[in-house]
């Protein structure tokens, strides 16, 4: 095991990270911005480096930064956390060329996974199911573009090779619409990721996102860790978690989670990661893949039992995987609310002082945040300042928890999400399970258009 693990990231998941290493009894380096100097988890940990002011251009994605602290402290290895540098593949490169062990996948996996169009290929030959679309990159000829639209049927979707966190993706519902489509994703492509490849798929209408969570050592042993369930978004961002997914046939889902874990094998995949799929009429469509921890990673903690933090340090340090698939057992059920500071619906950011934070307890809860009363969230980051995890024998059982946790909780001097969750865990549909990814818009734009018949 490693002496000593360097975070290289901010908020509940530096948080996170710094427990599952404590627990394995490492020691860790905690590097943070002039914004972030008086957090609460960068004392906690052994040791601190700020690496620069408050834009994350000059801090958490300095790249030389954080090598050097890293020297300067002499950890051994480095953990991206989410987002940030986490699916930087020259990152990872760096971190390794510096002598570091980097808790992730290897350069060229992240290289392979973080270009969706290569990621599509490599899955479809290892027999993971792809939505329909284009065969690789869209071609430049217009009326190439127009035959491939034709093939695949209306609607269609143009994604950004390169895109993440919701970003590059444009419908088009028809061919009139089709080519400035294209040529609008192409060019704010170029801008936001440096690649204005794009592909084209088909616009699946009513799908949930549900996916896979894998974990894979560097022996070639590589498992699943059942689904989750994150259908409920807005923009295509994740609002709310769960685990198990509802109602989908438990053998469907071995089916997909054997074919993962089986291309995980293939790529020789190193430590965490999460296959993303869009499911609809019983069906399974990759979409891409995380190489990374991700923000919902406790529903299938609470559910397995499994750390998935611990899991990837110690795969890092090379440990064998010290369960076999069918060691898994999945119990329960997890849901988890994401808490972010913005107001609840105008969804505008709201940063400042928490002047009150009381977070709720009791069987079945957890919270993973690194707020406290007098905490101010700084403006320059993601909104999320947590996350209420509820779990339960059962979902009524996590929802009527999560109802009680969410009536709990305090939160003074900002606005939060808090509102909205509560109206979530009351909604007729979401009760029922296994809405589609568009229910909360839809759920939002009737609200937005009674309020205004008022
Ligand atoms: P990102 O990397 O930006 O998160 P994804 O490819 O994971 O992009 O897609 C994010 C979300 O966009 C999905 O969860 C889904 O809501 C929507 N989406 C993506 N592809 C399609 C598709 N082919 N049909 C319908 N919705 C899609």
């Amino acid at each position: 095991m490693f002496g000593k693990v360097l975070i290289a990231n901010r908020g509940e998941i530096a948080l996170r990270v710094l427990r599952a290493c404590r627990e394995l009894g490492v020691r860790t380096v905690a590097v943070h911005s002039e914004a972030d100097t008086e957090a609460k988890y960068v004392k906690l940990a052994d040791e601190s480096v700020c690496i620069g002011p408050a834009p994350s251009a000059k801090s958490y994605l300095n790249i030389p930064a954080i090598i050097s602290a890293a020297e300067v402290t002499d950890a051994e290895a480095i953990h991206p956390g989410y987002g940030f540098l986490s699916e930087n593949a020259d990152f990872a490169e760096c971190v390794e060329k510096s002598g570091f062990a980097f808790i992730g996948p290897c350069p060229e996996t992240i290289r392979l996974m973080g270009d969706k169009v290569s990621a599509k290929n490599a899955m479809r030959e290892a027999g993971v199911p792809c939505v329909p679309g284009s065969e690789g990159a869209l071609p430049d000829d217009p009326k190439e573009i127009v035959k491939i639209g034709r093939a695949v049927g209306y609607p269609v979707i143009i994604k950004a090779a390169g895109g993440g966190g919701g970003r590059g993706m444009r419908v088009a519902h028809t061919e009139a619409a089709l080519l400035n489509a294209v040529n609008m994703t192409r060019s704010e492509a170029g801008a936001a990721f440096n690649n204005s490849t794009v592909y084209m798929e088909k616009f699946l209408e009513n799908p949930r996102h549900v996916e896979i969570q894998i974990l894979s050592d560097a022996h070639r042993n590589s498992v699943y860790l059942g689904e989750r369930d994150c259908s409920t978004q807005r923009r295509h961002q994740k609002v709310i978690e769960e685990a198990p997914a509802p109602d989908i046939n438990r053998r469907v889902i071995s089916r997909v989670g054997d074919r993962c874990a089986e291309a995980c094998r293939r790529i020789n995949y190193r430590g965490a990661g999460t296959f993303e799929f869009l499911y609809e009429n019983g069906e399974f469509y990759f979409i891409e893949m995380n190489t990374r921890v991700q923000v919902e990673h406790p529903v299938t903690e609470l559910i397995t039992g499994i750390d998935i933090v611990q899991a990837q340090i110690r795969i890092a340090a090379g440990e064998k995987l010290w369960f076999r698939q069918r060691d898994i057992e999945i119990r329960g059920h997890a849901i988890e609310c994401r808490i972010n500071a913005e107001d609840p619906f105008k969804f505008t950011p709201s940063p400042g002082k928490i002047t009150n934070w009381h977070p709720p307890g009791g069987p079945g809860i957890r919270v993973d945040s690194h707020a406290y009363s007098g905490y101010t969230v700084p403006p320059q980051y993601d909104s999320m300042i947590g996350k209420v995890i509820a779990y339960g024998d059962t979902r009524d059982q996590a929802i009527r928890r999560m109802r009680i946790a969410l009536s709990e909780m305090m939160v003074d001097g900002i606005k939060t999400n808090i509102p909205l969750h509560q109206d979530l865990m009351l909604d007729e549909r979401f009760i029922k399970g296994g809405a589609s990814i568009h229910y909360l818009e839809e759920k939002l734009a009737a609200k937005s258009d009674a309020l205004k018949g008022k």
